[in-house]
């Protein structure tokens, strides 16, 4: 019984002895043996090179780097603490826990602001084992962290190379899809007005539907084209007058505000700090939609602004038909779309356009709705010039 018990002792003990590079700070060689002996009583597998001055210590950093600095406070010459210096301009990321004999505890607790992991008496050496290994584990979780960090910012980038690409993609596509897109269109529209009733029944209606497909290409096209464009240019700053915006935007909405016999309110709105087409656009498109939406009823259609921090929480309020719950975030996806074309006219293209210009600005979309009972569009955009050169401008 008592061998078993031995042999576990030996077993477990070895399992435990994890290897340790030191490089130790200490003019006393008793001092540095009982340092080591701590060490390897505490289950450590000790490997120890010994500095005891700046240029040694600096030396031995450039050769290998340490597991942990240990190093005495004060060694007449120079002291434990400006080793933190040269770890630093070594580059290297090294715990350097101090051993000291007396230390005061203002003195301690200066050293540990300084930088350095942890400080333990000489006559309490039983208590280093731990704290190296306290220091080892939050070095590990340094570098983790350091690495995760990396590696986020890295897929960060990669991301940010991939849309701009796939921007990029999108825009040429559509824009040279355009030329011979019109060309489809505009023979296809020639042969039927010179054939038609000339050939059978069918070939009238096959070559209606060839240049209906044509033109609603080329409608898909542009949208598309539209949407890539709002991210091509840098976004511009400008302070934009909201009630001035509106005053347009109601403007080019007045026909299907006369059709629909909407009312359209608004309060007094903020300036924002924003391109002024795009506001206007993101407006138009959500009231565009709060008139075409409908339910029986003639619309009504409310806009309003408050301050959220240093943003603008808008709010676009109509009377409509209302978006089911599992529909709020698709919506805003390209020519995603809840009804048919004969029910009501789109391509889709308008939210998610406006989604990507507030964005741009770092602000937030979303809808707030239900079936029947209306919707709230609400979206942030900045409130004031985060340029330093448009805040002297005010
Ligand atoms: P489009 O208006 O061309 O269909 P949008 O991107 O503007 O495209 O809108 C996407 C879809 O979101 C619409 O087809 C509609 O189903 C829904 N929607 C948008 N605005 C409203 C609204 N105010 N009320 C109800 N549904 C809406």
């Amino acid at each position: 019984m008592s061998s078993a018990g031995t042999q576990l002792a030996t077993q477990s003990s070895t399992e435990a002895r994890a290897k340790l590079r030191v490089l130790l700070i200490e003019d006393s060689r008793a001092d540095a043996e009982l340092v080591l002996r701590g060490l390897r009583d505490g289950g450590f597998d000790v490997s120890v090179d010994l500095a005891q001055t700046p240029e040694e210590f600096r030396a031995r950093v450039k050769e290998t780097v340490p597991d942990i600095v240990l190093a005495d406070y004060n060694l007449g010459q120079w002291r434990g603490m400006e080793a933190l210096k040269i770890l630093r301009e070594e580059g290297r990321d090294v715990p350097l826990i101090l051993v000291s004999g007396a230390l005061g505890d203002i003195t301690a607790v200066e050293c540990i602001k300084r930088g350095a992991t942890d400080y333990v008496l000489k006559d309490s050496l039983t208590r280093l084992p731990e704290s190296v290994r306290r220091a080892l584990r939050e070095k590990k979780l340094r570098e983790e962290s350091r690495k995760a960090e990396a590696n986020l910012a890295a897929k960060a980038a990669e991301l940010a190379r991939s849309n701009a690409e796939l921007e990029q993609f999108a825009y040429v596509a559509s824009h040279d899809l355009q030329e011979p897109l019109r060309m489809v269109a505009a023979y296809t529209q020639l042969l039927s007005e010179r054939y038609r009733g000339k050939l059978d029944d069918n070939a009238d209606k096959f070559l209606g539907y060839a240049s209906e497909g044509a033109q609603r290409m080329q409608v898909l096209i542009q949208d598309l084209l539209a949407f890539s464009r709002v991210g091509r240019r840098e976004a511009p700053s400008e302070k934009v007058d909201c009630n001035a915006v509106m005053k347009e935007v109601l403007q080019a909405l007045g026909a299907a505000i006369q059709e629909s016999g909407a009312v359209v309110t608004y309060g007094s709105l903020p300036a924002v700090w924003a391109d002024r087409t795009q506001v206007a656009q993101v407006f138009q498109n959500l009231i565009g939609n709060a008139l075409k939406f409908r339910g029986p009823e003639p619309p009504r259609v409310v806009v309003q602004a408050e301050r959220a921090g240093q943003q603008w929480l808008f709010a676009v309020s109509d009377s409509g038909i209302g978006i089911a719950p599992e529909h709020r975030e698709n919506i805003f996806v390209v020519f995603q779309r809840l009804h048919a074309r004969t029910e009501y006219p789109g391509n889709g293209i308008g939210l998610a356009i406006c989604k990507k210009i507030i964005e741009r600005y770092g602000g937030r979309i979303w809808v707030e709705s239900q079936p029947g009972a209306g919707s709230t569009f609400r979206f942030t955009m900045p409130g004031e010039a985060s340029d330093p050169k448009e805040e002297g401008r005010k």
